[in-house]
């Protein structure tokens, strides 16, 4: 913990991967776990651990990266965190990420940005970018982000790292910050597959407080992860190799389908037609779901408040509103709140969810005949920091190969498939919903 908390500061000027750093409390939590002596059969006992700012710890500060809730210290650990508190896992900090997860960049936090591992001028993806430049740093052995159209895998991608996106009820919400609530998950980013399923063993699981989390019983997911792919039919979309898509990224992609093949996996092509229509109704879903879950930030009850003497209820909720959220938040409350609004309903929300069921049914019918679909994860390798940054429209096309995933609430992973101009590229492995074990068999025998 110490070790991890020394590069952690020393990484600060440079990468900027954490929001808040806990020396004094990870040290603590460390010599309790030392006093208890080693178990020997725990391999978490006193690993330390960075989460995404948007997960609530106990009496550690959590801001989801806004300066609405730049004060707010929770007093309740999130489900997963109850998990790896057990297992004697040491919090050393909470990591950076766009304003509450809405983002691709990490450039939206109200901390700064934070930088790529491989090259400090790009950036490091998002939302999860501090979990993943903390991770690809060498900063820490693991790190939690979260995945609502694609944050960990996008940032994992653009970091060379393995991300997973658990299926959807798979690990519980109970303590994240809400975004998007139909679409959110939790997932680890670690440096190897084997150490990513295993921290998926341990935060997977119903949990009664997360009505959407599923009773499906969790598997030892690294109890067949050296099964290889021989045999395992595989579906290569061939919407993932559009126009839109670099051609670096799709050579280095290519590249590695063909090594599935010649491990053994039979590969063909397959068609996911709607998945073009994610993007539009992804970003039509997620905000409505925004707007809705981030009422509760109103200047009294949580975090920042523009209180003052004589000011009416409006005023105050207008002024904590005004000046807590950034401007990334503020378009997508409108953009949600105008969708959902009567005479506008028809016409946005219920359209996309019904291009929602049609993308569902796309991946359904791959299914039938194939037991995992492989693409890039992401369009292009990470790109220059505040190139894209004023252009949100620029900024949500990025997001066209991990949306679809987080529509249909399927697991995805993406695990490095090599490297184009120095820059690492992401592969996607999308599987069977609660079949996260195939994905970890397949990206084990790639690895
Ligand atoms: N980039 C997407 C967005 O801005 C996805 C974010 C996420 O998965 N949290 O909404």
């Amino acid at each position: 913990a110490k070790a991890a908390l020394d590069k952690a500061e020393h990484a600060q000027k440079d990468v900027n991967a954490y929001i808040t750093l806990d020396r004094q409390g990870a040290l603590k939590r460390a010599a309790e776990i030392d006093a208890a002596g080693i178990d020997a059969d725990n391999i978490f006992s006193g690993i330390p651990l960075a989460v995404k700012d948007n997960i609530v710890t106990k009496g550690l500060r959590t801001t989801a990266a806004s300066h609405i809730l730049d004060n707010f210290v929770p007093i309740y650990d999130a489900a997963v965190m109850e998990k790896l508190n057990k297992l004697g896992l040491v919090v050393i900090g909470k990591t950076n990420m766009d304003e509450f997860a809405m983002g691709g960049s990490t450039e939206t936090s109200f901390f700064g940005k934070t930088a790529n591992a491989w090259d400090h001028t790009k950036v490091p993806g998002g939302s999860s970018g501090g979990s993943a430049a903390a991770v690809a740093s060498g900063l820490i052995p693991f790190a939690l982000g979260s995945d609502t159209g694609g944050s960990i895998r996008q940032p994992a991608a653009f970091n060379g790292i393995v991300g997973l996106k658990p299926t959807y009820g798979r690990v519980s919400r109970w303590g994240l910050i809400a975004f998007g609530s139909s679409l959110d998950q939790i997932g680890p980013l670690t440096r190897t597959v084997k150490d990513n399923a295993r921290v998926l063993s341990v935060i997977a699981g119903k949990d009664p407080r997360d009505t959407t989390s599923e009773d499906s019983p969790v598997p030892d997911f690294l109890a067949n992860i050296e099964g290889g792919v021989k045999g395992l039919r595989v579906g290569v979309p061939k919407e993932y190799f559009a126009k839109g898509i670099d051609d670096d990224v799709k050579a280095t992609i290519k590249k590695a389908i063909a090594k599935f093949e010649e491990l053994g996996a039979v590969v063909d092509e397959v068609s996911l037609p709607h998945s073009r229509y994610g993007i539009a109704a992804y970003y039509i879903l997620a905000s409505s779901e925004a707007s809705s879950n981030l009422q509760r930030f109103d200047g009294i009850r949580y975090g920042y408040s523009a209180r003052q003497e004589g000011q009416t209820l409006e005023d105050l909720y207008v002024k904590t509103r005004s000046e807590g959220f950034g401007p990334e938040v503020k378009r997508r409350i409108m953009l949600g709140t105008f969708a959902l609004s009567a005479g506008f309903y028809d016409a946005y929300f219920k359209k996309a969810a019904q291009v929602r069921t049609l993308i569902v049914s796309d991946f359904t019918k791959v299914f039938q005949d194939h037991d995992l679909i492989l693409g890039p994860t992401t369009t292009s390798t990470a790109f220059d920091l505040g190139s894209e940054d004023d252009d949100p429209v620029k900024m949500y096309m990025n997001d066209l190969l991990t949306i679809p995933v987080n529509l249909a609430g399927l697991p995805g992973m993406s695990i490095n498939a090599g490297f184009a101009n120095h820059l690492p590229v992401g592969l996607q492995i999308i599987g069977r919903p609660f079949d996260e074990s195939t994905i970890y068999r397949a990206a084990y025998a790639f690895e």
